[in-house]
């Protein structure tokens, strides 16, 4: 087939707005004669205006060839063989052009098999995530029709909705992360092929799940996807312990918690970000805070620090162990921490002891950007977390590795 190519005075992307190493990979896989394209979310977020998060290479070169071409370059993945560049910290993913599923075929396990550009395409989830741009002559190449739903705001699968969820039902969870973050249409057959297809997700890797869950969470477009997820019944098959509390009171306190992260990285583009285990625990938070004022409710008494720990620790538990999604320990063990922390640095009523030795915890900077976004939701939390923020930091000697 051929594709639909569109020139440089037809489209916005701008080589300044390209980062300069994935140029340097693209030109360099060129000179050797091999095909590179930009692909995938950094075409479409240029194209979209947006400062893409990662630039992905498309090539005709195998990983060896690819390998053989830079110095600082591995090959990763068994399933999906990619060369990884590495430039500093940041990486571009170099991955061969490759052949997908069929419509017939079922679940995909190995995705090994070489092809051409097109079928390359192919392959992609959605039609917006499906273009090449060839920095070389500022061409769009088109052969999903992504460049005109993008302009029309359509978020459409590239192939038969329904076939495309069975084969990797993680496409389903893209599809409300899309829908979520852009805003774009989803016609009759997505909607009915959601519904469809709804409980295959249970067949998709926990691992997988997390990571599309957890790049939410830090998007700024995570309460339209909390949303989504709840309205398409994924909440209750993903996440039950979540889904039940976000059907009760104590839900619209975890939505007002979603916001404030939302506004928070939408307002801070350049800070660093939230960490994760933070956002998590806003997840879970108020389900503590809902507990505790239970128990205060039934007993006239405050709960002491012992039953806090316990209380903080049980819901962490309910909630993550139940969940079809795999939570890593040392990431469960900081929204334990996180959690149970927030009763002492603030206490349900009663002075604010300064210093309280949960400051000088090493893990303690995640337990005050908790309290940051927390004093959003609740400003009678920020004279606190003034009175921690200005405690000399400790450096911190445990960081949560990020999962690439
Ligand atoms: P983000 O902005 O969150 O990174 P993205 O679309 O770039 O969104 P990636 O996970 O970085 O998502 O994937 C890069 C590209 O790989 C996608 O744009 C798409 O073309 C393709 N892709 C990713 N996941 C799938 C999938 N499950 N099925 C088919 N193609 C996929
Ligand atoms: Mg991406």
């Amino acid at each position: 087939m051929q594709p639909k190519v569109y020139f440089a005075e037809q489209h916005d992307i701008r080589d300044s707005s390209i980062d300069k190493d994935a140029l340097f990979v693209l030109s360099r896989l060129r000179e050797e004669g091999f095909i590179a394209y930009l692909v995938g979310g950094g075409v479409r977020d240029l194209l979209m205006g947006k400062e893409p998060k990662d630039f992905d290479i498309s090539t005709s070169a195998r990983p060896e060839q690819v390998k053989r071409l830079f110095r600082n370059c591995i090959l990763i993945g068994r399933r999906f063989r990619l060369a990884h560049v590495r430039f500093g910290k940041q990486i571009i993913e170099v991955s061969t052009f490759r052949s997908g599923e069929t419509e017939e075929s079922n679940l995909i396990l190995r995705d090994n098999v070489w092809g051409s550009p097109e079928q390359d395409v192919l392959r992609r989830d959605f039609t917006i995530n499906g273009l090449f741009y060839d920095p070389s002559d500022h061409k769009i190449i088109d052969y999903v029709g992504g460049f005109k739903d993008l302009t029309l705001h359509l978020l459409r699968t590239i192939g038969t909705p329904s076939a495309r969820f069975r084969q990797d039902p993680v496409r389903m969870i893209r599809c409300l992360k899309f829908r979520a973050r852009f805003g774009f249409q989803i016609d009759q057959e997505i909607l009915s092929a959601l519904s469809e297809c709804r409980d295959e997700i249970l067949k998709s890797s926990p691992a997988r799940l997390l990571e599309e869950m957890l790049r939410m969470l830090e998007s700024g477009a995570s309460e339209p996807f909390f949303h989504l997820l709840q309205e398409f019944g994924f909440l209750d098959l993903l996440f039950p312990a979540l889904a039940i509390a976000m059907r009760r009171e104590v839900g619209s306190t975890i939505f007002a918690y979603l916001r404030a992260a939302d506004n928070y990285v939408l307002a801070t583009k350049e800070a660093p970000p939230l960490d994760r285990a933070v956002l998590v625990s806003s997840l879970l938070f108020p389900l503590l805070q809902d507990k505790l004022e239970e128990h205060i409710a039934e007993t006239g008494k405050e709960a002491t620090s012992t039953a806090i720990h316990e209380l903080a620790w049980q819901i962490e538990e309910e909630a993550l162990s139940n969940s079809f999604l795999e939570f890593p320990r040392k990431l469960r063990a900081f929204i334990g921490f996180i959690l149970e922390s927030q009763l002492r640095l603030n206490p349900q009523s009663g002075p604010v002891v300064r210093r309280a030795r949960v400051a000088s915890h090493p893990d303690f900077h995640l337990a005050l950007q908790f309290l940051s976004l927390r004093s959003l939701v609740d400003p009678s939390v920020t004279e606190v977390y003034n009175t921690y923020k200005e405690l000399p930091k400790r450096p911190s000697r445990r960081r949560l590795p990020k999962e690439e």
